[in-house]
């Protein structure tokens, strides 16, 4: 059950802070881009997460996009942002994001996993070795069917995390 738990989980990307990022370690940062950094399909990215970024990389970290979206989706993004990206990178499946560590001359556990989905971003990080940050949706799904299903599963299991960490007195993240 455990390859299905975040290290920690936050709301949104803007409640990392670089304190809790050297806290946890790392150094690189692989960032999810649906309803991660912006809603399904918008190509655009709000206010706040750009001055993230920008705090991020001025404290010294990498940054890359890891996402299973097309290349289509993802490189004009990524080069917006002016990010290196890996398009169609299969999560679940580690690979992409052990590409994206390499890329980065990292190794996995130097490499924050940031994603809003249990299923692909913590799963592949957990299978990846890497710490991860399970963040809220940006906004709800309601037309992608698959993803509506997935998150009642996700909500089973975060309920069943929380419950755990509080008996465990982790009150931080419960
Ligand atoms: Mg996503």
């Amino acid at each position: 059950m455990s390859l299905f738990y975040p290290t920690i989980y936050r709301r949104r990307i803007t409640d990392l802070s670089v304190e809790l990022m050297h806290r946890l370690g790392v150094q690189g940062i692989l960032l999810d881009v649906d309803n991660t950094l912006t809603p399904h399909d918008d190509p655009t990215v709000d206010a706040s997460i750009l001055a993230w970024l920008d705090t991020v990389r001025q404290a010294g970290f990498l940054l890359m996009v890891v996402s299973n979206n097309s290349d289509e989706r993802v490189r004009p993004f990524a080069e917006k942002l002016g990010l290196g990206y890996q398009a169609k990178a299969a999560k679940p499946l580690p690979h992409g994001y052990r590409a994206a560590a390499r890329a980065m001359g990292f190794s996995p556990r130097h490499c924050l996993v940031v994603g809003d989905q249990i299923f692909t971003d913590i799963l592949g990080a957990n299978l990846a070795g890497m710490p991860s940050v399970l963040l809220e949706p940006i906004e709800p799904e309601v037309k992608q069917k698959f993803i509506v299903f997935k998150r009642r599963i996700e909500r089973l299991l975060m309920r069943n995390a929380r419950q755990r960490r509080r008996r465990e007195g982790d009150y931080e993240n419960a």
